[in-house]
């Protein structure tokens, strides 16, 4: 086999595209460590509700963040996710944090407290697949690989609809509504909006199963190490 790919690849992209799947796969592929920013921001929110501080109060939400402990693993098989020591993995993906998080995630004081602690989880690491929405366009802007993944609405509800057991036509309408509303909130912030980086490659998963879309990514990966050695 040829050279192994070593630095960084990016993937962002809006919720329900399997972004997460496909940056574990990748990962589990190129034995890279693997770093899950959505978990962080959803464990700051974590800290702001059992705060009970109003999300929407970007002061106090600054103030409890910079407070808490947020720590996250950065291995590719079982998720590691704490605030303030306890295991808040589960609860992260639970309805009341998906509700909050955008609000949360836009308040500039916690990118900063966040980005950089992703940066320095970064730096320890030799491959990493780093997945978000702002990875490509300001955490790392000069990393070696940038993938930008999206795909059409409905197919983005529908499978997000597969991974929670929802089978009701009105629930997944509500899933559907709901995936809108944090796209909407998380592109038209001021701060780090939503959106591919520049020099991104565009990838549309709307025909494509996860396999298909970790292949693409890995063969991506691949021609990047080609580059590398021809510059
Ligand atoms: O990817 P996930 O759905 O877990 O992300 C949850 C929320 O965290 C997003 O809707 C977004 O508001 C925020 N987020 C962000 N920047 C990132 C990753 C996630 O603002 N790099």
């Amino acid at each position: 086999m040829s050279a192994a790919f070593r630095g960084q690849i990016t993937l962002d992209g809006p919720s329900g595209t399997g972004k997460s799947t496909v940056a574990r796969g990748v990962a589990a592929r190129l034995r890279a460590a693997y770093l899950d920013t959505g978990a962080m921001y959803r464990a700051a929110t974590v800290a702001v509700l059992d705060a009970a501080v109003d999300p929407e109060d970007a002061d106090a939400v600054a103030r409890t963040v910079a407070a808490a402990r947020i720590e996250v693993g950065t291995g590719s098989a079982a998720e590691v996710v704490r605030v303030d020591g306890v295991d808040v993995a589960d609860r992260i993906r639970g309805a009341a944090v998906t509700r909050a998080v955008s609000a949360v995630s836009a308040v500039p004081a916690v990118r900063r407290q966040l980005v950089d602690q992703q940066r320095d989880l970064v730096s320890a690491a030799d491959v990493v697949v780093v997945e978000g929405r702002d990875i490509g366009t300001v955490v790392l802007p000069d990393a070696t690989l940038k993938v930008y993944l999206t795909a059409a609405p409905g197919v983005r509800a529908q499978r997000r609809a597969g991974q929670l057991g929802i089978t009701d036509p009105a629930e997944i309408a509500a899933l559907a509504d709901d995936l809108r509303r944090r796209d909407e909130y998380d592109s038209s912030r001021v701060d780090s909006p939503l959106r591919p980086a520049d020099d991104a490659v565009v990838v549309d998963s709307t025909d494509l199963d996860q396999q298909g879309v970790i292949e693409a990514i890995v063969a991506l990966a691949a021609s990047a190490v080609g580059a590398g050695e021809r510059a």
